[in-house]
């Protein structure tokens, strides 16, 4: 029995990274205006070499490299390397192998994958984008909005305080003020309000750690990262 649970967790990590190398690919091709099938093979941004099949195995292609390009030696950036790493840590975590449980975790999974990687190479999230995260619902038995004074004028504050957020004060973009929306109306306010402590502090340890001085942080993949917390 624990030999067939090993084996369908195995079978569910290799597909949901398979999911997420192509769901990173299309995101990025498309922050620089290029289709996800054209160009057909995957190159190296730097060199423009075009990559060998076991530079492309998600984690394991990253690692053998060492971070570098196997070519040109240039590092190579390590979001989509931390980003499989953190699908493949969530899928083992949170799988409870039922497959309607597992295929709806590992479509969240992938959409967040998606919108984070779009976020984080162009400072973008597609609107049509964020549409799959209703998947919340049923993973997390949660819909907490309902048409009541209460839930109505505690939605309303909350949207007042994140419009100031991103437009007096600057620093939290549109499509980050939309998930929290969404989170609230799904998860309620205190879970909203973690998962926006959980990537405030994921922030605070990026801007610590300066890993790309003076570029723009993202936080819709630190949110991302604060979602998979609740997931129960
Ligand atoms: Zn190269």
């Amino acid at each position: 029995m624990m030999e067939v649970i090993s084996l369908y967790l195995i079978f569910l990590i290799i597909i949901s990274e398979i999911g997420t190398s192509f769901v990173m690919l299309t995101a990025f091709r498309l922050t620089i205006g290029q289709t996800p099938w054209l160009p057909r093979h995957s190159y190296c941004d730097n060199c423009h070499q075009q990559l060998h099949w076991w530079q492309l195995i998600p984690i394991l292609g990253y690692v053998i490299q060492r971070g570098n390009c196997h070519f040109c030696r240039q590092v190579i950036n390590p979001f989509i390397f931390g980003s499989e790493l953190v699908i493949a840590v969530a899928t083992s975590a949170l799988a409870n192998y039922h497959l309607l449980h597992d295929s709806e975790l590992v479509l969240l999974l992938l959409t967040l994958a998606f919108l984070s990687t779009t976020d984080f190479y162009d400072q973008f999230i597609y609107c049509w984008g964020l549409l799959p995260l209703i998947l919340l619902i049923p993973l997390t038995q949660s819909c907490w909005f309902r048409f009541s004074c209460y839930h109505v004028s505690i939605l309303l504050v909350a949207l007042l305080f994140l419009i100031m957020l991103s437009r007096g004060l600057g620093g939290l973009g549109s499509g980050d003020v939309e998930l929290i929306t969404i989170l609230l109306l799904i998860m309620g306010p205190c879970q909203a309000a973690l998962i926006v402590l959980i990537a405030s502090v994921l922030m605070l340890g990026w801007w610590l750690i300066k890993v790309h001085p003076g570029r723009q942080m993202p936080f819709f993949p630190a949110l991302a990262v604060g979602i998979l917390f609740v997931v129960p």
